[in-house]
């Protein structure tokens, strides 16, 4: 990611949105500045005006497009990915991630190269815009019953992984009443604490904070803070997925019914709770903008992904990692119970991941090739191959990134999901031998 590159995605962008105004905000990585830079600069050669937000949430930045007259956001972030990384967000005037069918609109200008060019008199305006975190602390604020929080007088560990949330979260939290401690809260690009993905191994000092401090649970964002995980108040990770079911179970129920939507290769612990709560589950092909497209047109009450990514679709269509933490704050003070207590009766299953070698131009014919070998059994190809049975399913999906095909096989026991990974390994085995023969 070059200043280069990121000058004429910049162009590329404003020629796109037709010199529209546009904000432009960045993480705290220490590319951030140069990149913005870049970007500000083709915007601006675009005639776009552009509103300087910046270092703030992903999810702050959406809010402020979406409630602000704008014609589209661009986010200068690599979200939870290390350091030496960066990345451009582009967003549409409703602050949702821009659909595959814009962003390849955009690409074409950019592999065109022809961009709009405004005179000197009629290059864009840059202002300097404040109120991006305030204005997305409050809208958060509003979803929730901050009275209950504050009488619940919670503890909190909060760990800001150095990122974008270290301008956010610490003082929603004190907003809410909570009794607050902070670890790696002061914005730095080198993320010295950890590394900005929250996984359980890279959050060994938070889950020994809470341990130590007797508090009630622990919280950490990734670097753009449109994610959020928990430790539980005895110091244990809480996997993604029982947080997802969680959190979706309580807007089924409050909500009185509803869909909720997420990726197929979501654990049946969400699906699990959300039917017995009377909702319904929609799959979609995995990635957060597929997830709330589809929540905005099926008019779902909730969503969210494995990752910590959830969303809440009468605050904004995008993942939001502040309002996913003050409505696990709102959940643990309404139910009154611990974190522990009010996960402990979401079913449990188990997960297998293997990854078979498969080069990249059979990774198609191979995957056509598998849907008849499960014939006779309840197959969805919504994205990969995901065949479902009474207690567990295996999915079957092309790595994006490499040359392998990943096998995913969940089951209520470990030898139900050992069971189905082998049947399934050893019949895309047998389909790669087959094409590449
Ligand atoms: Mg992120």
């Amino acid at each position: 990611m070059t200043a280069g590159l990121a000058l004429d995605v910049g162009r590329a962008v404003g020629t796109f949105l037709k010199g529209g105004p546009v904000a432009l905000g960045r993480d705290t990585r220490t590319s951030g500045p140069m990149l913005h830079a870049a970007v500000l600069s083709g915007l601006t050669s675009a005639g776009c005006d552009v509103r300087e937000l910046g270092v703030a949430p992903s999810p702050a930045i959406q809010y402020y497009v979406k409630t602000r007259d704008v014609a589209g956001g661009v986010i200068v972030t690599a979200s939870h990915n290390p350091r030496e990384y960066n990345g451009l967000k582009v967003v549409d005037d409703q602050g949702m991630e821009a659909s595959r069918e814009v962003e390849e609109r955009i690409e074409a200008l950019y592999f065109d190269g022809v961009y709009r060019e405004a005179s000197w008199d009629a290059a864009g305006r840059v202002d300097e815009v404040t109120e991006c975190n305030p204005h997305y602390l409050e809208a958060v604020r509003r979803q929730v019953d901050g009275a209950a929080i504050a009488k619940a007088n919670l503890h909190v560990v909060l760990d800001c992984a150095n990122g974008a949330s270290c301008l956010t979260s610490p003082y929603l939290l004190g907003r809410l009443g909570c009794h607050v401690a902070t670890l790696n809260a002061q914005p730095d690009g080198t993320f010295p604490g950890h590394p900005p993905e929250p996984r359980e191994e890279h959050v060994v000092e938070l889950r020994e904070m809470v341990e130590d401090a007797g508090a009630d649970l622990g919280v950490v964002h990734d670097g753009d803070a449109d994610r959020v995980v928990f430790v539980d108040e005895r110091g244990t990770f809480v996997p993604g997925d029982r947080t997802l079911a969680l959190v979706a179970g309580y807007v089924v129920q409050r909500e009185g019914g509803g869909t909720v939507v997420t990726p197929v290769s979501s654990s049946s612990c969400v699906e699990d709770v959300v039917l017995a709560r009377g909702g319904k589950v929609h799959y979609t092909a995995v990635g957060a903008p597929l997830v709330a497209r589809t929540m905005r047109a099926e008019g779902a009450v909730f969503g969210g992904e494995e990752n910590g990514g959830l969303i809440f679709p009468k605050h904004q269509h995008c993942r939001d990692g502040a309002l996913g933490l003050a409505t696990v704050l709102e959940i643990m003070a309404t139910e009154e119970g611990s974190l522990s207590e009010l996960l402990a009766p979401i079913p449990e299953y188990h997960l297998m991941k293997r990854g078979v070698a498969c080069p990249d131009e059979h990774k198609g014919p191979v995957l056509a090739a598998l849907v008849p070998r499960f014939k006779g059994r309840e197959v969805e190809t919504v994205d990969g191959v995901k065949v479902r049975e009474e207690g567990g399913w295996v999915l079957i999906r092309p790595s994006g990134t490499e040359a392998i095909i990943r096998v995913f096989a969940e089951g209520k026991t470990q030898a139900a999901a050992r069971r189905l990974s082998k049947e399934a390994v050893a019949i895309v085995e047998e389909v790669i031998a087959e094409t590449t023969r």
